[in-house]
């Protein structure tokens, strides 16, 4: 017999956790709600017959999110066999909320009380019998994470499914049990008996989709709302709240009963840790020597090892020789010999070169987001971006988007508010994700004998926009609007665990890997094609002979003066930019594959004693101009993303206006943060160009939508 088990609870109570050990499966645990937008489905290891559902985190069944609605949806409208309802014991108040109003479903429930392993450490007590004997279903002690008890947490599930027992609904004031019956009885005693009590309920807070969903008649509307009413005026609250204080009161009552500290008022270790690391003035400084400390051990140190040799030895020495000796021997002819060593693995060699730097920094910070310091970031940021009147939510995006910019913007989803949302869509694609990361190593490594402040720069500038960006954008009317209040359980920190942290790790650096193997090769031999062929005098194939301006170099230079006021108005930069629109990557792919460093002659070793080629790139892209590269990086950081981005932003927004607008937005910006800094660059190392005129009109402009009055600004 098949059946269906609902994991459900409120976000960062461990559901994903118990997932994984329950199936066996691989799916991302994150310090923060919101990470699960969609649900998963996985079989019981023990039992395939059983069905488990990973929900979205939520905090009660009256939707605001996106990610709130599946939820919702899922257990009112597909009803699982049975609940297992994931409540953190360390924050059981709050849980138990969501506690009573999934017990109205109907469905058989057993509460899993998670993260007792905390609880225990703190040497706090709860009275397990006497929380089930409230609630009528079984509770057990679980530690997913320790993996205690979860067996016995889904048999019991299982049970619950094949008994068919139902919880006990808690029971509100008389006035509103009166009002209640009275809905029961009038609008819903044609649903199954059990689903009829969550619906009555339901109707009495005025669910818009409920109403929407019976599709009642208006005269039946009306004589409903009358009952609500007179509760209303009897109580002098409106029914919502009304609902909402009457659960509290009775969890109150109830935690006071089945919870004993042990120290009340004394602090844990955790919270030791928090007041330093959340403190209103360290926490900032203390943020960005974290980050500082993570590029100098990926980009700085381990890219100084790493990615000379890769470029230089192992693919400028061995591979590329070893391949186009093999390829002559065979009697390859001339042009194949230079598609395949030139483009493809030139391209594609570029890009892998930064894989052992990307494995050490994905590391790093799934480190930091394991043990539970990215989430202490969140709340410091919330605080700051709060101030800005900008939603604290917005930062968990940008967290995900230091992985990748499409699982970030699809975090958005959490955001309640609509114009909140579309900020945060717009602007998490700013932050540095892993695909532009090599773009950052290898300027730093070319122009700045690997400086990791550039990396930690190139970091902040990204969270800089995003503020910068929200607040400007505040101002419009189309955004303006109170944040909303962010809450969020912060979970004990806790020693990584290395099969989370290795997995969230290995998931990042391969899809890198996969995307070289893929979208560089193509865009390699792309590449290669319109930079060996040539209009000028007939179209031709390039050789030493016969040579010419490439089809590649035409193009570049028609579309490089757009770039001449920001410093980069080469060919070469201006073809890496082009191309990072289809992925981000394809800057460095392109690096690799248009410098002639990948000539296969000087691979050879017929042109010997060169500089290591990264310095190369320097040179003939950027003319060695630490100003020039400086503002390539920032302008590529933060324009248009790459296609998988649009498409997300495009998924999201879900209007073709309101993702031009994206691209137009981010694209405008990084145009304008580039040409102020190189103008005003080359202005104070003593030189001048008659841009600098326009580049200070947009300063000034900037200036002025940053800090000019908020007409829309809510009291
Ligand atoms: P979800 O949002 O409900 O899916 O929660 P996750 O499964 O993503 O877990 C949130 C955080 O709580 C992660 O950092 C987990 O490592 C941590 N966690 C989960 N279960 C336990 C537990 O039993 N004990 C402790 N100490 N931490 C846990
Ligand atoms: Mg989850």
């Amino acid at each position: 017999m098949s059946m269906r088990i609902a994991l459900a609870g409120n976000p960062n109570s461990g559901k994903t956790t118990l997932f994984n050990v329950l199936t066996g499966s691989n799916q991302y645990v994150g310090n923060w709600p919101g990470v699960t937008v969609e649900k998963k489905e996985g079989k019981l290891k023990k039992n395939d017959e059983i069905i488990v559902t990973d929900l979205p985190g939520i905090y009660s069944l009256s939707p605001f999110t996106p990610e709130e609605v599946v939820a919702r949806n899922y257990l009112v409208g597909e009803r699982p066999d049975a609940i297992l309802n994931i409540v953190d014991g360390t924050n059981l108040e709050r849980n138990l909320y969501l506690t009573t109003q999934l017990a109205e479903l109907g469905i058989p429930m057993v509460i899993a009380i998670n993260m007792m392993d905390v609880v225990r450490k703190n040497g706090d007590n709860i009275n397990t019998d006497e929380l089930a004997k409230a609630l009528g279903c079984r509770v057990v002690e679980i530690s997913a994470l320790k993996g205690d008890g979860i067996i016995e947490a889904a048999d019991a599930a299982i049970e619950a499914a094949k008994a068919g027992q139902l919880t006990h609904r808690h029971i509100f004031s008389g006035a509103v049990e009166h009002a209640i019956a009275h809905l029961e009885e009038a609008a819903v005693h044609g649903l199954p008996e059990e689903q009829q009590r969550w619906y009555a309920v339901k109707l009495f807070e005025r669910d818009e989709k409920v109403i929407e969903q019976l599709n009642l008649p208006q005269t039946l509307l009306e004589h409903i709302e009358v009952d609500i009413a007179d509760v209303e005026s009897e109580k002098d609250d409106d029914a919502v709240s009304i609902i909402i204080n009457e659960r509290y009161d009775y969890i109150t009552a109830l935690m006071g009963r089945c919870y004993k500290k042990k120290n009340p008022g004394r602090l844990s270790v955790s919270d030791k840790i928090d007041l330093v690391v959340t403190n209103r003035i360290l926490a900032l400084p203390i943020f960005a020597v974290v980050m500082w400390l993570v590029y100098t051990l990926s980009i700085g140190t381990v890219g100084d090892w790493t990615v000379g040799f890769m470029n230089d030895t192992l693919f400028g020495e061995w591979i590329i020789p070893w391949v186009t000796g093999m390829l002559e021997q065979i009697g390859c002819a001339e042009w194949l010999v230079s598609l395949i060593a030139d483009g493809i693995i030139g391209g594609v060699g570029a890009v892998l070169g930064f894989v052992p730097q990307m494995l050490i920094l994905f590391l790093l910070l799934s480190l930091l987001e394991d043990c539970g310091y990215m989430s202490r970031v969140a709340f410091v940021m919330d605080r700051l971006f709060r101030k800005f009147g900008l939603s604290g939510k917005s930062f968990i995006p940008m967290l995900v988007a230091t992985g990748c910019g499409v699982p970030g913007i699809m975090a958005s989803r959490t955001i309640e508010s609509e114009r909140d949302r579309k900020i945060t869509v717009m602007t998490t694609g700013f932050m540095v994700c892993g695909a532009k990361t090599p773009i950052v190593g290898l300027i730093a490594a070319a122009l700045f004998d690997g400086g990791a402040w550039v990396a930690t720069l190139a970091y902040f500038v990204g969270i800089a926009a995003v503020v910068v960006s929200g607040i400007i954008l505040k101002k419009f009317k189309a955004f303006a609007g109170k944040p909303a209040p962010f809450v969020m359980e912060l979970p004990a920190y806790h020693a990584p665990i290395p099969a989370n942290v290795l997995r969230t790790t290995w998931e990042r650096g391969w899809s890198f890997i996969k995307r070289a193997g893929t979208v560089i090769v193509a865009a390699g031999i792309l590449i290669w094609v319109l930079n060996s062929l040539s209009f000028e005098g007939g179209f031709h194939y390039i050789t030493e002979e016969v040579g010419g301006a490439s089809i590649l170099e035409v193009l570049g230079s028609v579309i490089a003066f757009l770039f001449v006021p920001l410093g980069f108005g080469r060919w070469q930069a201006a073809v890496a930019t082009v191309l990072g629109l289809v992925a981000k990557e394809e800057v460095v792919g392109s690096f690799g594959a248009l410098s002639s460093m990948a000539d296969a002659d000087w691979a050879m070793g017929a042109v010997e004693s060169m500089d290591s080629s990264l310095s190369i790139i320097g040179q003939e892209f950027f003319g060695g101009s630490k100003l020039s590269a400086f503002s390539f990086m920032i302008f590529n950081l933060l324009c248009a993303p790459c296609f998988a981005a649009v498409g997300a932003i495009r998924r999201e927004m879900n209007s073709a206006k309101w993702t031009w607008a994206a691209i137009g937005w981010m694209t405008g910006f990084a145009y304008a943060i580039s040409i102020i800094v190189y103008q005003f660059g080359v202005l104070f190392t003593g030189g001048f160009t008659l841009w600098l005129i326009p580049a200070a009109a947009v300063l000034i402009g900037l200036l002025y939508l940053l800090f000019r009055k908020n007409k829309y600004e809510l009291k």
